[in-house]
């Protein structure tokens, strides 16, 4: 059993019970509407879980990672959709402000990120670019002491409800990883669109759009990394970007468990509860041990990267692993239910699609193996 500090273990308990009184019962009717629940930001905002990973020389709570992972974990059970795009906000836009953006622009920013006034999205896969982003087309023309975005982004999770978009551009004409910039910009900004998106299988209510940008003005202090001259700044974003998604398939893979349990207990077939047919049971017991495993990779790489920065590939198995575990304990939990899984009567459904999407976004899971084989052969 992981030990939590004082803090740490009040957020967790506060999260959950929120989870569960407020996410979990309106969960559904936001999948089906696909309609993300603005509502919740105000409490969100109070409890203080927008600024976790702001330090607190910053204006932000300096939480660090292990309790924002607890945060995301215990949402992500109640509503994975919601705790998506706060997964986005806390892992991938603010430590990326955090690390990357000058004096000025964290001034200017962290204030309402930390509160939740303002909240921040990713902006960077492409049609023809989602793994390989050396290949995006977005263009960030230098403009005097600014600049000028030409693109178009898909699947933006949140962008329906952000007001800060992290945006991944070319700014020459190379197509290298490390050309490619990042750059903070407004989504109510001029030559700035965010339309409707695709319906997609799951994470229906995260308030996915596209965006389109037609000479979207972006001054100079925006671009991330020229003031800590690191030019890469996405390469380096992918531990904490590994993650909150890994944080986020926790909660989903928990989620699975605590259906299973419940319905395996209540369900009777010949005369017992489905929980005393060993074949229910062990699906059960591999459940439990992919929810273990998971966790304790998760926390472990959370614990490592805020004392010691981390170490390569760790966050990219747990990615892998809690997001494959994600999958495995929703399809068993959808097993368990019978016919009643497929169904929209229980959450199980929902819990199946939405977990569907941890292998593919974020770094799917053939591009995860891709860099644990690399800095495990080293590469
Ligand atoms: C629900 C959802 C939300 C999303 N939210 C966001 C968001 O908020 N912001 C954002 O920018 N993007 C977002 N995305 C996009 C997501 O990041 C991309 O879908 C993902 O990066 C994969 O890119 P792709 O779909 O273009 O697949 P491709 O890059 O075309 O890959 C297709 C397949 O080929 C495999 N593959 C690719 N290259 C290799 C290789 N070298 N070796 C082996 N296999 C390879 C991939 O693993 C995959 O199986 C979201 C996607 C989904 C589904």
């Amino acid at each position: 059993m992981w030990r939590f500090n004082d803090e740490q273990q009040m957020l967790r308990d506060t999260v959950q019970q929120l989870a569960r009184e407020e996410l979990a019962p309106r969960a559904a009717e936001l999948d089906s509407a696909h309609a993300f629940p603005s509502d919740w930001f105000a409490a969100w905002g109070e409890l203080g879980l927008f600024g976790m990973t702001v330090p607190e020389e910053l204006g932000g709570a300096g939480l660090g990672d292990l309790a924002a992972v607890l945060a995301v974990e215990e949402l992500a059970r109640g509503c994975a959709a919601s705790a998506s795009v706060l997964a986005t906000h806390l892992f991938q836009v603010v430590p990326a402000v955090v690390r990357f953006g000058s004096e000025d622009l964290q001034a200017e920013l962290l204030e309402n990120l930390a509160t939740g006034a303002a909240i921040g999205a990713v902006a960077w896969s492409e049609k023809q670019a989602g793994c390989d982003l050396a290949a995006l087309e977005s263009r960030a023309v230098s403009d005097g002491d600014g600049w000028k975005l030409e693109g178009a982004k898909t699947s933006v999770a949140g962008a329906g409800v952000a007001q800060h978009l992290l945006v991944a551009a070319h700014t020459s004409s190379e197509r290298r990883l490390e050309s490619v910039g990042l750059f903070v910009v407004d989504c109510d900004g001029s030559g700035v669109s965010v339309d409707g998106s695709p319906v997609s299988l799951g994470l229906r209510a995260a308030g996915a759009a596209t965006v389109t940008f037609r000479g979207a003005t972006v001054e100079g202090s925006r671009r991330l990394g020229e003031a800590s001259a690191i030019h890469a700044p996405i390469p380096a974003l992918r531990a904490s970007t590994d993650l909150g998604a890994a944080a986020l398939a926790l909660g989903i893979a928990q989620a699975s468990l605590d259906q299973a349990i419940d319905y395996a207990k209540t369900r009777k077939t010949f005369n017992v509860p489905i929980a005393e047919h060993q074949a229910i049971s062990f699906k059960i017991a591999n459940m439990a041990t992919d929810v273990r495993a998971a966790r304790a990779l998760v926390y472990e790489t959370a614990s490592s990267l805020e004392t010691v920065g981390g170490h390569d590939g760790a966050a990219a198995s747990a990615k892998l692993f809690a997001t494959e575990a994600a999958e495995r304990c929703a399809f068993e939990a959808l097993q368990i239910f019978g016919g009643y899984g497929y169904s929209q009567e229980y959450p199980v459904e929902r819990l199946y699609r939405d977990a569907r999407m941890g292998t593919l976004n974020d770094g799917t899971s053939e591009m995860q193996r891709i860099a644990i084989a690399a800095s495990t052969l080293g590469a």
